[in-house]
């Protein structure tokens, strides 16, 4: 990757911003290697100095001793009590989940000598220096023993850091990733386990724990699991009195011996899980409303709120689902709203608590092409152009997912589009290394892995091909269908409705929709076949081999084209027209004229009984 000094400068600024402030967008390794190019190429740089970069141990890897395991979720009381069935006869640990930072820390001999982060779980990173101001430096403990639990930020402190930090989690995570030191900004830390120590139960170590002056987190005992629901919604109920986040509880095995012989999967103790908020809500401003068009040509509403954090993340947009939910909810803009991830994930807004006073417009026209648009049920449509840059984004990303084009995601084509390298499908096959190393971001590997699948993209199976472009009504089987039964481009681009309204009993909408439809990519289809050529299709070979069928009238048990398929798995083929080269006609109810026609050419006829018996026979004789 050959980035300049200041680009590599730009993106180091950028990914810092993003690291301390908001989420970051790149892992931290591949930031270290920012960090280490720009250093190697000019190490006076001022970007590294105000980055406040010392190399020191702060951010070494550091692997831990005993994996830090996550834990193990469940949203209700029902798969709570499945799991607390699970075990033996025992008691359990009620304890807070705070929504901090993990951490682990190491003493020798009653002296602190290491503080990680959870990392990987494997694999943390040393944060000694800045958690020593925050955690006891000493303890009377000998030998080596490691202590694990939450740093967090108390709400009441976070107060002061809203401008600097999105939420207390970063604020914790920016802190202990300092690699100068500074006063401690107000972090707490909660003990909460004692690893490979001499202790009989949870008591115990949180016991030993307060009495080496860790805080401790509130705790609760059950003998038995039938009070466990309410004591959830008692802490799910006063949560807002707590001056930490918290998003849900746990519940651990009091006693050691059994929680161990419960034993581990490699993601989690099967002796602990964590009960969390799942009706997680909070209520804020919708600010504005965007649009986005989708490759079928539907605008979707796009909400931007005020940001709120929710379930351990930042909430920003939420899409709402189609145009009509903004009557359905009576959103308006700067309306207070409730919103809330569903399952714990998906942002939804749940509905308006105050409204606003300005109503949400829905748009006339496409924003990039200027097509109208039109309501069809919930959702709102639009007559795009062919030039139209939104949906041409949608339709570049579904050709790239048909033809498996790998590695080259939403993002980048739109950076792509904006860098003008895409101004349609197929300058796809037009990229070349000199264009893609000017981008930002990119290195050789992706570079060399996006060449050589499109190159593998330019010899593949023609129904594939069909599939991705995009064509409404031509889907995945379809697609096969069509290359089953007229076998090469040339023929199905000049099939008729008619021909397919008896071939495949399609509608008439569907089969205009697609004959339509190939007569308006015909240019785009031209352009592709410079690049592109089609793999054989695989001739199925079976006992109909070489036996030519027609149906004609309604089945009784079959489908017309679930019979089709009969004919076609066993490597016979189906007819368009009576002609004399017609081995079967097939004859269902309300058969009509094809049959008089078949019989005076002498074409065997058979019922639908008839039919499978045929089958039967066919196949016995292979
Ligand atoms: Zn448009």
């Amino acid at each position: 990757m050959s980035l300049s000094i200041s680009e590599l400068e730009n993106l180091i600024k950028h990914h810092n911003h993003l690291y301390w402030h908001q989420q970051p967008e790149i892992s931290d390794a591949d930031y270290d290697l920012l960090v280490e190019q720009l250093k190697s190429l000019n190490p006076e740089s001022d970007v590294l100095s105000d980055l406040g970069f010392k190399f020191d141990e702060v951010g070494t890897k550091v692997q831990h001793q005993k994996p830090m395991l996550s834990l193990d979720k469940c949203y209700d009381e029902e798969n709570l009590l499945k799991w607390t069935n699970k075990s033996p006869k025992c008691s359990w640990v009620m304890m807070p989940k705070i929504d901090g930072m993990a951490c682990s820390l190491l003493y020798k001999n009653g002296r602190l000598i290491q503080g990680a982060t959870r990392g990987t779980g494997v694999i943390g990173e040393d944060i000694t220096q800045n958690i020593a101001q925050v955690v006891p430096n000493k303890i009377e403990i000998s030998g080596e023993i490691e202590i694990r639990g939450e740093l967090y930020l108390p709400i009441s402190t976070f107060v002061q850091y809203q401008n600097e930090y999105s939420n207390p989690r970063n604020a914790v995570a920016g802190f202990c990733k300092r690699k100068e030191q500074t006063q401690n900004i107000g972090i707490k830390f909660l003990a909460y386990d004692l690893i490979d120590a001499v202790t009989n139960n949870m008591i115990d170590k949180l016991t030993t724990l307060s009495l080496q002056g860790f805080d401790i987190p509130f705790w609760k005992l059950f003998k038995s699991d039938f009070l466990m629901q309410a004591a959830y919604e008692e802490v799910l109920e006063h949560r807002q009195s707590y001056d930490y986040e918290m998003d849900g509880i746990v519940f651990r095995i009091n006693e050691d011996q059994i929680y161990e012989e419960m034993g581990y999967t490699t993601h989690h103790p099967k002796g602990a899980i964590a009960y969390k908020f799942s009706g997680d809500e909070k209520i804020t401003t919708l600010n504005s409303v965007s649009w986005q068009v989708s490759r079928t040509g539907i605008l979707t509403p796009l909400a931007h709120i005020e940001p709120v954090y929710l379930n351990g993340a930042n909430i920003s947009k939420i899409t709402l689902h189609h145009a009509n939910m903004i009557k359905t909810k009576n959103l308006s803009l700067n309306a207070q709203i409730l919103v809330s991830r569903r399952g714990g994930v998906i942002p939804h807004v749940e509905k308006v608590i105050v409204a606003g006073e300005i109503p949400i417009t829905i748009p006339t026209h496409c924003d990039s092409c200027q097509g109208p648009t039109y309501f069809e049920g919930d959702f709102l449509r639009a007559t795009h152009t062919d030039q139209c840059v939104s949906k041409l984004s949608q339709r570049i990303n579904y050709f790239i997912e048909q033809m498996e084009i790998e590695g080259i995601g939403p993002s980048w084509v739109e950076k792509l589009i904006d860098e003008n390298l895409l101004r349609d499908i197929p300058d796809l096959f037009r990229l070349n290394r000199d264009d893609l190393i000017e981008l930002d971001g990119i290195g050789d590997i992706r570079i060399n892995g996006w060449l050589s699948s499109i190159q593998l993209a330019k010899n593949i199976e023609l129904s594939r091909f069909l599939t991705a472009l995009g064509i409404e009504n031509l889907g995945k089987k379809t697609a096969e269908d069509l290359v089953t039964h007229f076998g090469d481009l040339n023929t199905i681009r000049n099939v008729t409705v008619s021909q397919l309204n008896n071939l495949h009993g399609f509608a008439d909408k569907t089969a205009i929709a697609i004959t339509q439809g190939l007569i308006q990519k015909s240019q785009l289809i031209e352009e592709l076949l410079q690049y592109i050529s089609f793999k054989d299709s695989q001739k199925i070979i079976g006992p109909l081999q070489n036996l030519k069928f027609l149906f004609t009238g309604t089945l009784e048990n079959l489908k017309r084209n679930e019979a089709e398929d009969l004919v076609i798995q066993r490597g016979g083929q189906i007819a368009s027209t009576i002609n004399k080269n017609l081995n079967y006609l097939v004859v269902g109810e309300k058969a009509g004229s094809k049959l008089e026609k078949a019989q005076k050419l002498g074409v065997k006829i058979l019922n639908e009984i008839k039919f499978m018996e045929l089958l039967k026979v066919k196949n016995a004789e292979e």
